[in-house]
């Protein structure tokens, strides 16, 4: 009953009408208003040091999917970037070595794609749990591999309604999802969306659900080099929007391990260092790739 004090019998008055009228009471403490939002940020852009920072200063944490040949390459994130943003309670995830349509390759080409970039990353010393689809290009092949190369999870970029997009779909996945390797995701922010898009999304989601946002460049204006960047002035909108009205932020594998968010406000999701990292499956992976090659179209 954090708010009330004995003797006070106003806050009390005020408490009591929140509870019998709870849509015209005000908020209660700690109410989940809004979905639990984890925001990410894909392609190992050099952007994505200071959008860390940012959400660092802003009490949230984010989840970066990076390509492991790109780091320490011009316009990318180097190694000591990613243990940065790592050390701020963000989360390093895998995105495969040459960003290529999965789909589109047989099984011992996509172990490599997956197991080599997940080990390149975890030598680097980055705690690598979480994937992400490049070009959200997958199939059942390409699931199999995911969890057989050690990761926790995969999130795709589809399947959450937006605007002109999938009118059927739901505006929020599942805690837990009903398969962590289809994380069900909006489709990438483009960049004539907006923050009124993303505010939007958010407060049309279920409270007791995920809303997961795809982003890759943070640019300044006029940003003509990708449909896909968000300007940095929509950027910092929608943080500040979500620090003013307490939208609640973690990371994927805070949500999939179902690891408390920072309640405590340092910016580090609690619990999420004490979780020992898995080594990836990679023998059973290559003995399966090489007896079993999936069916022309499947993978
Ligand atoms: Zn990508």
């Amino acid at each position: 009953m954090r708010g009330v004090r004995s003797g006070n019998g106003h806050r009390l008055l005020v408490l009591l009408l929140g509870i019998l009228f709870p849509a015209v009471g005000p908020a209660a403490p700690g109410a989940h208003r809004y979905p639990t939002v984890s925001l990410t940020f894909d392609d190992t852009h050099a952007s994505h040091r200071w959008v860390a920072e940012v959400l660092h200063e802003a009490g949230m944490v984010a989840t970066f999917y990076v390509n492991s040949p790109r780091v320490g390459e011009p316009d990318y994130l180097d190694v000591d970037d990613l243990l940065a943003i790592e050390a701020l309670g963000h989360e390093v995830g895998g995105h495969t070595l040459r960003h290529v349509e999965l789909e589109d390759l047989d099984e011992k080409e996509v172990v490599r794609e997956i197991c080599d970039d997940r080990e390149a990353l975890l030598s680097m010393g980055l705690n690598v749990r979480a994937f992400a689809y490049p070009r959200n290009s997958f199939g059942p092949t390409t699931l199999r591999v995911v969890e057989e190369c050690g990761y926790l999870s995969a999130r795709t970029a589809e399947g959450i309604t937006a605007p002109n997009d999938c009118p059927s779909c739901p505006r929020t996945e599942a805690i837990p999802p009903p398969n962590p390797f289809r994380i069900r995701a909006l489709p990438s922010y483009r960049k004539e969306w907006g923050f009124p898009v993303l505010r939007d999304a958010i407060e049309a989601g279920d409270p007791e659900g995920w809303l997961v946002v795809v982003f890759h460049d943070v640019c300044d204006a006029p940003c003509t080099k990708y449909n896909y960047a968000i300007l940095r002035d929509d950027f910092l909108n929608l943080v500040d929007w979500m620090r003013e009205n307490g939208v609640r932020t973690r990371t994927v594998t805070q949500v999939i391990l179902g690891l408390e968010p920072d309640e405590d406000g340092d910016g580090v999701g609690d619990e999420v260092d004490n979780c020992p990292t898995m080594r990836p499956r990679r023998a059973a992976a290559q003995r399966r790739s090489g007896r079993e090659r999936a069916p022309p179209g499947e993978a």
